[in-house]
């Protein structure tokens, strides 16, 4: 899986070997990282961000789940714990980011996007190395903060000084133009958000206009053309 590959929900569960992701936050989901689905859609629950040219995430916690007695969980504190003591996933967040701060290793987190309804995009794996705990409309809230690891730094640099970061509200434009398909052959798995405007032309501004949805072997078989 690389960035900006296109899934759907359904690959996303099996990818993480899971039967469902209901959960923004899943706290080691797998043994060697966690999980996290952001959304920067205008209606999303939680104030997302994707942040200095994609390389950092400010990703708010959670609230307290809704249940008889807390009709709007918007109006509370996000909790830390649960009424039985156990760390929420906020809690096991924070935990992770004091340790790192102790000197271990930083928690691996994977990130994907919600572009539309059951249409996910890989953003890449992301350090977990700081959180804040600020009041915001009356209530306390997390916002943690998260660094693309070094990898896909060197990746995303790479694709910047290409000019191929491609803009979410340009991903869901693309979509929807596409009908979710790969344009040449109407495919609708293995999807990528395919840029383009060839390095050697300089390739400025990623519009809607220069970028297309193409399946894994129409992808390949372009850039087999390239170069
Ligand atoms: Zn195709």
């Amino acid at each position: 899986m690389i960035k900006d590959d296109i899934i759907s929900y359904r690959k996303m569960c099996d990818i993480e070997n899971v039967q469902t992701l209901q959960r923004g936050m899943n706290f080691r989901l797998n043994p060697n990282y966690s999980v996290i689905l952001m959304s920067q859609r205008k209606n999303a629950p939680y104030t997302d961000q994707i942040i200095e040219d994609e390389l950092k995430i400010i990703y708010e916690g959670h609230d307290i789940p809704k249940t008889k007695d807390i009709d709007n969980p918007k109006k509370y504190d996000q909790p830390l714990k649960t009424k039985t003591g156990k760390l929420t996933e906020n809690g096991k967040f924070v935990e992770s980011v004091n340790n790192y701060k102790k000197g271990k290793m930083p928690e691996r987190i994977r990130v994907y996007e919600k572009i539309f309804p059951g249409v996910w995009s890989y953003r890449g794996l992301f350090n977990l190395i700081d959180y804040q705990h600020i009041i915001s409309e009356d209530r306390k809230v997390f916002r943690f903060e998260l660094k693309l690891t070094e990898h896909e730094i060197d990746e995303t640099i790479l694709l910047k000084q290409r000019s191929r970061i491609i803009p979410t509200e340009v991903k869901m434009e693309v979509w929807k133009r596409d009908g979710g398909k790969c344009v040449i052959c109407k495919a609708t798995d293995e999807l990528h958000f395919d840029h383009d405007i060839p390095y050697s032309k300089g390739g400025s501004s990623i519009t809607v206009e220069n970028v297309k949805i193409l399946c894994a072997r129409h992808n390949l078989s372009k850039s087999d053309k390239i170069e």
